[in-house]
């Protein structure tokens, strides 16, 4: 444990937090005062019962007396459960805690009047998330408390309470020395709190942004924008916000999101399963308050929600947006007022059409074969039609092929005819070549001589197998990375109206592809 500490002072801790509970047996008064004496940093001695989520299960009084002699060590605070009768808490600096495993508390504001009343020199309440609205749940205490406050929402939903603590005036947060040493669900290392959410940084002015998805543990999102917010010098912070699968729950995080504007949230990135979530949400919000239920709302087409609004479509969400039918990216203005866009569509014809040293315009008349027809086939397909290309769809799954090219008024052709590729662009939509499977590939590469440019959306691997082949065969090749540098790039500029730095928001997505190589 000493060692421990010496680790944390080094990776920058401003305070440390023993758990004797984690000890295979009990100290005595002379370790207690080994470990605290000549401390370089400020400590916490917690000695956690398992009622309240910890390791401990033997005497009570034992317990309580050990707190006791840590404050006669020298610890400068003792955490006592909220749960441990007045009479029976050992004197001297106290955080009074209280912890529930299982969810938001029913009776939480009960719990943190309680926590108020008490002699507590902090209060500290931690409860599990299900969703992210509950790490706002905890902000909120933080916001209205008048006493040094911790409060956290545990899990990977909660992620948001750990980061943002800072922003409410938190007495503090807790992070792990290093991954696999977490003391509970969700927390973050040290080094991750520090370097690339910029704890020191964050405070009551910060806007925040964040992506949703499900799973978010491992978007390279946060990295990126976090970078850009960075040396951009824009007071910004960029959160993960896990959303469980289903509209419900989408619609739930964007109420309590509403409901806090003292939270600040200025921006989302959107990643599966929420797109089509995330496009219904910015038609309804744009409804004048009162004028119809949610449920009359969600059985209207994207051309109602436009007319509802009384304000025209573009205002809010681009006409091409309206048609993929899903967005990947939400602007909150400081009125609270909800627009988006879709920058997948964007940042991958832009990837293309920069290669081929072309515009959008002359996309028109050239053949594209589209390998796919997955959510980012749509949102490829969607512009290529718009932009006049001719485009033909294959895909394993050939009905889905044939609702795309219905819709965009182009071909579809099973996935087997691909050894039939003709065309002059050919667009890899599928999974096949992703890490690890990256020995396969799309398309055969006889066929590869045949087109003069392949576009690979895949970017881990960064050069695929169908990429090295088409190189190999003498045709221009596009990166899957270009095409999620621009659209980071574009969701930068969405929310800021300031030009991204594309340069260093590209290092960050090579350096930390590299990392998983
Ligand atoms: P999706 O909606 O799940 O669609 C997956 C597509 O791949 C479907 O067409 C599916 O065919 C096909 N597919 C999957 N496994 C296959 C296999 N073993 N054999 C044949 N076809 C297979 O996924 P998505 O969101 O469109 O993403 C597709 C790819 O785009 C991802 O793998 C990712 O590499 C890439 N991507 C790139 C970026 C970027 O910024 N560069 C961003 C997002 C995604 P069925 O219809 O038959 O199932």
């Amino acid at each position: 444990m000493r060692a421990a500490m010496d680790k944390a002072n080094r990776a920058g801790a401003d305070m440390v937090e023993f758990r004797l509970d984690y000890l295979a047996e009990a100290p005595d008064e002379n370790a207690l005062k080994t470990l605290l004496e000549d401390k370089p940093l400020p400590a916490i001695v917690t000695y956690r019962p398992k009622r309240q989520g910890g390791l401990f299960a033997g005497d009570e009084s034992g317990r309580l007396k050990i707190l006791a002699a840590a404050v006669r060590a020298g610890c400068d605070y003792i955490d006592v459960e909220l749960d441990v009768p007045p009479s029976n808490r050992p004197k001297g600096p106290t955080i009074i805690s209280h912890h529930d495993f299982t969810g938001l508390p029913a009776d939480l504001g009960r719990i943190v009047a309680e926590l108020n009343a008490s002699d507590a020199d902090v209060c500290k309440i931690v409860f599990a998330a299900a969703g992210p609205e509950d790490a706002l749940a905890a902000l909120e205490i933080l916001s209205n408390t008048g006493k040094p406050t911790i409060a956290l929402a545990m899990g990977e939903a909660g992620l948001a309470s750990r980061i943002l603590a800072g922003k409410f005036g938190a007495f503090g947060t807790f992070a792990s020395l290093n991954e696999g040493a977490e003391s509970a669900p969700g927390q973050l290392t040290v080094e991750q709190m520090k370097n690339l959410y910029r704890w020191e940084s964050i405070g009551a002015a910060t806007s925040v942004y964040g992506v949703i998805g499900c799973p978010v543990a491992h978007s390279m999102s946060p990295a990126i924008h976090n970078a850009a917010f960075a040396i951009e010098g824009l007071g910004a912070v960029y959160v993960p916000l896990r959303i469980e699968p289903g509209a419900e729950n989408f619609t739930r995080f964007m109420d309590a999101v509403a409901g806090a504007p003292w939270a600040d949230f200025r921006g989302f990135s959107v990643t599966i399963p929420h797109k089509e979530n995330a496009i219904a949400a910015v038609a309804r919000a744009s409804r004048p308050c009162g004028s119809q239920t949610d449920s009359q709302a969600d059985s209207q087409t994207d051309s109602q929600a436009d007319s509802r609004a009384g304000r025209p479509c573009h205002e809010y969400l681009d006409e091409l947006s309206v048609r993929i039918g899903a967005i990947n990216t939400i602007a909150i203005a400081p009125d609270g007022s909800l627009s988006g866009t879709n920058t997948d569509y964007a940042a991958a014809i832009d990837a293309l059409c920069s290669a081929m040293e072309i515009g959008r315009e002359d996309l028109g008349g050239r053949r594209v074969a589209v390998i796919g027809a997955g959510g980012v086939a749509r949102a490829i397909v969607a512009a290529l039609a718009h932009y006049g290309a001719d485009v033909t769809i294959y895909n394993r799954t050939f009905s889905r092929a044939e609702k795309l090219a219905d819709e965009f008024d182009c071909t579809a052709r099973p996935l087997d005819d691909v050894v039939k590729i003709a065309d002059d662009i050919i667009v890899n939509c599928t999974s096949i070549g992703m890490t690890p499977n990256i020995d396969a590939s799309p398309v055969p590469s006889d066929v590869l001589s045949r087109a003069r440019v392949v576009f690979d959306t895949i970017y881990n691997p960064v050069r695929t197998r169908l990429l090295r082949e088409a190189s190999d065969a003498g045709c221009l090749t596009v990166s899957g990375v270009d095409m999620f540098v621009n659209q980071a790039v574009a969701q930068f500029e969405f929310w800021t109206g300031k030009s991204a730095p594309r340069n260093l928001m590209r290092k960050v997505v090579t350096d930390r592809l590299d990392m998983r190589r």
